[in-house]
């Protein structure tokens, strides 16, 4: 792991679940963690059928994105879409005399500019190649725009949608993660985001329309259609812009900090208004709450908000300011989570942007396990073990966080990176002890390093290291690239004459793979950690007493296949008068230097009966 000097913001703020709040029914997280995974399970079914190959992003590193501009117009009835982007951007290789972009071949590209001339282009394979008018070197500022039109294929797994709620048009696009391409031509990786980003949209007048940003301009074009103009002021990652019309009806509120207020707006459905209200009043109050953890929402200037669209490939997306809800879950019992969830996306995903899709754990492991810290602020520990006990669901976590960035939507997304990645998290906690974890995640959303940019792995990996002393590239090497799980061997030594205990501790994986990692140890009541390394460990703790409890991970801190403790176990024993013979199997602890034997006869103490140490795996001692 890399040692960098970063810059390190003074922690103002701390979580204080002290407040806690005890409200309404205690909420059944295993019904809810169910119901949640089936979704994640249908939801990677559905894209198993999409295994697009994607011409992909790799030769666009000539360029460097400032701002995009699209202004599209949509014919709801025919579903047909004119539309033209503008894209500014940095040269950042000398001699750049062409460049691509991620385009869906399924809309006919009509005209590209640059300065007011038309230049020659390919389209195929998904990228369009542009000839520039020039050749241009670091540094150099261009301009393009380029025209497309056609009709939007409506039956990928992403892209633009055209459906309907109870009777109504409702068209949205929903393009996480590599499906951006499918509506606008752009550079279509979560690495290389804008400045800053307008979006202008014409559509029938009779309807509402929901986008990223800021709403600045709503014109009313006297043709029976309407332009909206929408300006989200933030960097923004292709995957993350987002449209959404219909026939909404908007519920608003207020969020406020301090002396700034922010309005939260909701597109909803009129059928489903109340049922709305009931969800996502509660926003608010979380946006508050996960301030106090990650630090101030990063898009107080504009807003945030819930919009409705019907049959949303996923529960929910956090379109940047503007999550997509599906119409159809508002009223299941885990709804509110997931709004946690989305919510915390606006930090760890929006704002903090994934630099790889190798790494998305990182955004879908922040934003599971806040939905567990949401459950810890409403109902203490018992919500922050329940809802995480509830995510272990065994041998489906075995493979490993690391996914392979050029993957389709199927590999990319699945439950690991959901379920293992929040308790990553969870282990992280443990492991730095609640200060220092607070601390670290608190300081890497505030850091302007990655602050509107981009964070991997390493960086998280590296902040934990810097608020902490600790070295960590053990416990991020082996959570993000292990398959399985750690289970542990153990054997328990008391010495009366240093009122000590040793634990011998030995790691195995699932997987073959091993583990070090701190286990949490409870010895006669009394909570401690102890260090196992990925091979055999031994560690001393304080017992003044006689041994009469030892139970690892009580609270469930690790994601480990269980604890054995081992004793020597005796295959033959031979006894005549006088004489006896024990053969004992080869004992796992390789420090074990030797046995003492006892002899034992009702009434009596235990006698020592050998007079040297015995080594090997028998014994036999024809004086007894
Ligand atoms: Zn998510």
């Amino acid at each position: 792991m890399k040692r960098i000097i970063s810059f390190l913001m003074v922690l103002v703020l701390t979580p204080n679940f002290l407040l806690s709040k005890n409200i309404g029914t205690y909420p059944d997280y295993q019904k809810i963690i169910e119901s949640t995974n089936l979704n994640l399970q249908q939801q990677a079914k559905y894209y198993e059928q999409f295994r697009e190959v994607l011409g992909d992003s790799k030769n666009m590193d000539n360029y460097d994105v400032t701002y995009y501009k699209i202004d599209i117009n949509i014919n709801i009835d025919t579903e047909f879409i004119e539309s033209e982007i503008t894209m500014s951007a940095l040269i950042c290789e000398d001699q750049t005399a062409e460049i691509e972009m991620n385009f869906t071949n399924n809309l006919t590209v009509t005209d590209i500019q640059q300065n007011g001339t038309s230049l020659t282009f390919s389209h195929a394979d998904e990228i369009i190649t542009i000839q520039l008018d020039d050749t241009y070197n670091i540094d150099n500022m261009i301009e393009i725009s380029i025209q497309y039109e056609g009709f939007p294929d409506t039956k990928l797994s992403d892209g633009m949608k055209f459906e309907s709620h109870s009777g109504n048009p409702n068209v949205f696009t929903m393009v996480s993660p590599k499906g951006a391409r499918k509506w606008w031509p752009c550079k279509d990786t979560p690495a290389d985001k804008p400045d800053s980003l307008d979006i202008r949209i014409t559509y029938p007048e009779e309807y509402v329309c929901a986008s990223n940003g800021l709403l600045i301009e709503h014109v009313n074009n006297g043709d029976g259609t309407v332009t909206d103009k929408w300006h989200e002021s933030y960097p923004i990652a292709t995957y993350l812009t987002s449209l959404a019309i219909t026939n909404y009806q908007i519920y608003s509120q207020i969020y406020t900090s301090g002396d700034e207020t922010m309005p939260i707006d909701h597109y909803l459905f009129p059928e489903l208004y109340d049922t709305c209200v009931n969800l996502f009043s509660i926003t608010p109050d979380m946006i508050t709450f996960f301030a106090s953890v990650y630090g101030e929402y990063p898009f107080l200037s504009e807003k945030y908000g819930h919009a409705l669209c019907a049959n949303l490939s996923c529960l929910a997306m956090e379109h940047q300011t503007c999550t997509s809800f599906r119409s159809g879950y508002v009223g299941d019992p885990g709804a509110e989570s997931t709004v946690a969830h989305e919510l915390a996306h606006q930090w760890a995903g929006d704002c903090l942007s994934i630099g790889s899709w190798a790494h998305v754990w990182l955004k879908e492991g922040f934003a599971r396990y806040s939905e567990a810290l949401w459950a810890e602020y409403l109902y203490g520990t018992q919500g922050l073990h329940d809802f995480m006990n509830a995510l272990d669901t065994g041998s489906n976590l075995d493979p490993c966080l690391y996914r392979d960035p050029d993957g389709s939507a199927s590999q990319i997304f699945n439950i690991v990176i959901y379920s293992k990645g929040a308790w990553t998290m969870h282990m992280l906690r443990s492991v730095l002890g609640d200060d220092d974890f607070f601390a670290t995640v608190y300081n890497l959303m505030q850091d302007p390093q990655y602050k509107y940019g981009n964070f991997l792995t390493d960086d998280l990996g590296d902040m934990a290291e810097s608020v902490s002393g600790m070295e960590l590239d053990w416990f991020f090497h082996e959570w993000f690239y292990n398959e399985g799980r750690p289970f542990y061997r153990f054997a328990t030594y008391t010495s009366d004459i240093e009122d000590s205990l040793i634990i011998t501790t030995q790691s195995e994986g699932t997987h073959g793979y091993n583990f070090a990692m701190c286990l949490p140890v409870c010895v006669n009541g009394n909570e401690h950690s102890i260090f196992a390394d990925s091979g055999f460990s031994y560690n001393t703790l304080p017992l003044a007493s006689t041994l009469d409890s030892l139970l690892f991970d009580t609270d469930n801190w690790v994601l480990d296949g269980g604890y054995n403790e081992m004793v020597p176990i005796l295959d033959e024993i031979e006894a005549s008068r006088g004489s006896i013979l024990l053969v004992w199997q080869d004992f796992f602890d390789p420090q074990i230097e030797g046995f003492n034997i006892y002899r034992k006869q009702a009434g009596e103490e235990y006698i020592k009966i050998n007079s040297e140490t015995v080594t090997g795996i028998s014994y036999f001692d024809e004086n007894v």
